[in-house]
């Protein structure tokens, strides 16, 4: 099976969680469950833009004109009553445009005020002003009724200031899917431990707690099971009450790999694809009861590149994420890379910026799937296809990118 339909079959029918309810702060980094409608206009009331004086601008065809100040308006203020002819409003910046007959604003720098007579306060306005100088229009910014964000929105930091001015509390936010993490290997300890002859440390465990949190999900770690039937059986049992449980090793030829047994043995929908795809393989998918299932791979690298191929766009889906899929960018390949057909390779690669302004991949060294250094250093994985016989240097080719950490600066890098 190519690698795009095993992700079509992967995401087909993935159900979103149901929605909960945050108050907004809590919101930060969700998804929107609902799309957000205004009822309210933003600004609430037409207002000033500068500090300076509200006026008629029909009353300054020819300036300079002196005008009577009616009175003074702040920022939280009531709008002033009406302007009458020949008057005017001192205005500071954000307060309310008196509630009639003043139609624009004169900037404080465009006017002279006349020292005080027994008539009141007066002012000289320097310059004309065109109707709607300097005012901000009620619902300039948002309408009542307007939608002001969709359902699958990410709450980021202007969202969440944008709902703050709508007078938002809470919000709608789609539930966290629960990823169970379950790593199988009689060789493996807990890092702290102190590894026997023969044992290693469970890492995968590790990158998969990181990679669930960064797509938004929430890791449920399960530790590490024996290679033993009964035991793999128990695990898989009480790990499988979460959305999704993806399991490290123990899933190919091996006579000691319980992974598929003890999954069948617990009644699991298994589906067994050979996806043609370095690395990757050996993996396993599958569902008990509503969970999902994917047993990866134990080779570090091919759990990773595994997880980003076929965990992610199922998190990101369960999330309510309209694009689930990580983005693919054209790199110019810096040394030839030579391929047999039959399978697609994702070789990982460091980006850089090329001189014209694009992106350059090259590999970083060993793309064996244990070598866990080379995934720490890539920046994606660069995509060729199952029947690419190779591509030169210097040739196009997509990059699938993990990281854009490349493309900050030491320095600022405004270009000017
Ligand atoms: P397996 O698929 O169980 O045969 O594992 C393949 C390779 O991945 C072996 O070299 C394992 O030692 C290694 N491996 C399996 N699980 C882990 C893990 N959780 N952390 C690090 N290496 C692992
Ligand atoms: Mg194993």
């Amino acid at each position: 099976m190519d690698v795009d339909q095993a992700i079509a079959k992967l995401t087909r029918g993935v159900p979103r969680k149901p929605a909960r309810t945050l108050p907004l702060a809590e919101a930060h980094g969700r998804i929107l469950a609902e799309p957000m409608f205004s009822d309210l206009s933003v600004p609430p009331l037409d207002n000033s833009a500068m500090d300076g004086f509200a006026v008629r601008s029909a009353d300054l065809g020819q300036p300079p004109v002196r005008l009577s100040v009616a009175t003074t308006t702040f920022a939280g203020d009531p709008p002033a009553g009406p302007l009458g002819p020949g008057h005017a409003v001192r205005i500071m910046t954000g307060a309310p445009m008196p509630v009639a007959g003043a139609d624009a604003v004169v900037r404080v720098e465009d006017t002279r005020v006349v020292a005080p007579t027994d008539g009141g306060e007066q002012v000289d306005i320097l310059v004309g002003a065109a109707p709607g100088g300097f005012v901000r229009r009620a619902g300039e910014d948002i309408r009542p009724g307007q939608q002001v964000l969709p359902a699958g929105a990410l709450v980021n930091a202007a969202n969440l200031g944008l709902l703050a001015s709508l007078g938002v509390g809470h919000v709608q936010v789609v539930q966290r899917p629960r990823v169970a993490i379950l790593s199988t290997g009689d060789e493996l300890v807990r890092p702290g431990q102190q590894p026997g002859p023969g044992q290693i440390f469970n890492s995968n465990s590790f990158t998969l707690l990181g990679l669930v949190r960064e797509c938004g999900g929430l890791p449920i770690d399960c530790g590490i099971v024996l290679d033993d039937l009964d035991a793999t059986r128990a695990a898989l049992r009480q790990a499988a009450a979460a959305d999704v449980l993806i399991t490290t090793g123990g899933v190919s030829m091996g006579e000691r790999d319980w992974v598929r047994v003890a999954l069948e043995a617990e009644g699991a929908q298994l589906q067994f694809w050979k996806v043609a795809v370095k690395p990757g393989k050996p993996a396993c998918f599958g569902s008990l009861g509503a969970c999902r299932i994917f047993g990866l791979a134990g080779n570090p690298v091919s759990c990773m590149v595994g997880f980003y191929q076929w965990v992610r766009p199922v998190i990101r889906l369960m999330l309510g994420d309209p694009r689930p899929h990580l983005p693919v960018v054209p790199a110019t390949v810096s040394e030839t890379i030579c391929k047999r057909p039959g399978r697609a390779w994702l070789e990982r690669v460091v980006l850089d910026r090329d001189p014209s302004g694009g992106l350059l991949a090259s590999r970083t060294g060993s793309q064996s799937s244990g070598v866990l250094s080379s995934m720490s250093q890539a920046h994606g994985l660069l995509l060729l296809h199952r029947e690419s016989t190779g591509v030169a240097q210097g040739e196009r080719v997509s990059v699938m990118v993990l990281d854009w950490s490349f493309l900050h600066s030491r320095e600022p890098d405004y270009g000017w």
